[in-house]
């Protein structure tokens, strides 16, 4: 158990601009800050304080990019944890996990001399599914462990923290979570569409050499059902292509080929998981 339970990263350095597309949950996720870190003007007007955020959509959307930028917006400390590192072979590991975990993240704060902390749990559906008949004993304690760190939180502690959950699995989470005072703001990140493809693309496009004739409107048009990872990885293995080609510039060909790779890999994965 002396495995550390998260991991807590500069994310100083990351804003919502260097996030592609996504502008509904951007501005939602903003407004859901603005509201936990103005409480005390919220309070006047009679609305309850926001405990939690989830954010649920399918994988490599930008979840965590979003918690990160959170965390550079509000001028936080940054923690992350994924639901499946409190999954343990031993009853109240899990438990203790999750009280460490907002403990290190009051001591950030506090040494970094910020009023604010993040806390992002990714996979949350993996303690937090729903409860079947007594089955997930150890699940059980984990889940109520973090409940109970929920009830703790209050908008003027200081620091304060803010907490965050992904899932792409919100279907499955118990209702506990999802109850007024707990995760009650939902913010859906979903595949980019066109324009937020092209954006995505420009973005992980900046630091490489494009030949000028390359349209990412096209390329955009091209990868319909990209996640944005999926679109990074198009960049990525584009520029390997060309390296490969001794090119001094990616081309329309190279992209072709990546975009192909990319939806083959999908096709690869998807296979060995059935
Ligand atoms: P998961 O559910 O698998 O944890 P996620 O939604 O948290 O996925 P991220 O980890 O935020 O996805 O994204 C993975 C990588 O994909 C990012 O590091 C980034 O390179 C790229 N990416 C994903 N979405 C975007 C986006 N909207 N804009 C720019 N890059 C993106």
């Amino acid at each position: 158990a002396g495995r550390r339970s998260a991991s807590a990263v500069n994310a100083s350095a990351f804003s919502f601009e260097q996030i592609g597309g996504q502008d509904r949950a951007k501005q939602e996720l903003i407004e859901a800050l603005d509201f936990i870190v103005k409480a005390d003007e919220i309070r006047k007007l009679g609305i309850r304080p926001l405990k939690g955020i989830l954010l649920a959509g399918p994988p490599g959307t930008g979840k965590t990019l979003l918690a990160k930028a959170a965390a550079h917006y509000t001028n936080s400390v940054y923690l992350a944890a994924s639901g499946s590192e409190f999954v343990e072979m031993y009853v109240g590991v899990g438990a203790s996990r999750i009280r460490d975990l907002f403990k290190e993240a009051r001591t950030k704060a506090k040494k970094a001399g910020k009023d604010s902390a993040v806390i992002f749990i990714d996979e949350i559906d993996v303690i937090g599914g729903k409860r079947d008949g007594g089955q997930q004993r150890e699940y059980d304690q984990t889940l109520n462990q973090l409940l109970t760190e929920m009830d703790g939180i209050h908008t003027n502690d200081k620091p304060r923290i803010l907490l965050i959950a992904a899932t792409n699995r919100k279907d499955s989470l118990d209702a506990a979570l999802l109850r007024p005072g707990r995760f009650d703001r939902h913010i859906t990140v979903d595949l980019p569409d066109k324009k937020g493809r092209k954006h995505i693309l420009s973005i992980h496009a900046a630091n490489k050499p494009l030949h000028p004739d390359v349209d990412l409107d096209r390329i955009a048009s091209e990868s319909f059902g990209f996640s944005g990872a999926q679109l990074e990885s198009v960049m990525n293995e584009a520029a390997i292509y060309a390296m490969r080609e001794d090119s001094e510039t990616i081309g329309d060909h190279h992209l072709a080929m990546a975009i192909d790779k990319v939806m083959m890999g999908e096709k690869t994965d998807r296979e060995a998981t059935n």
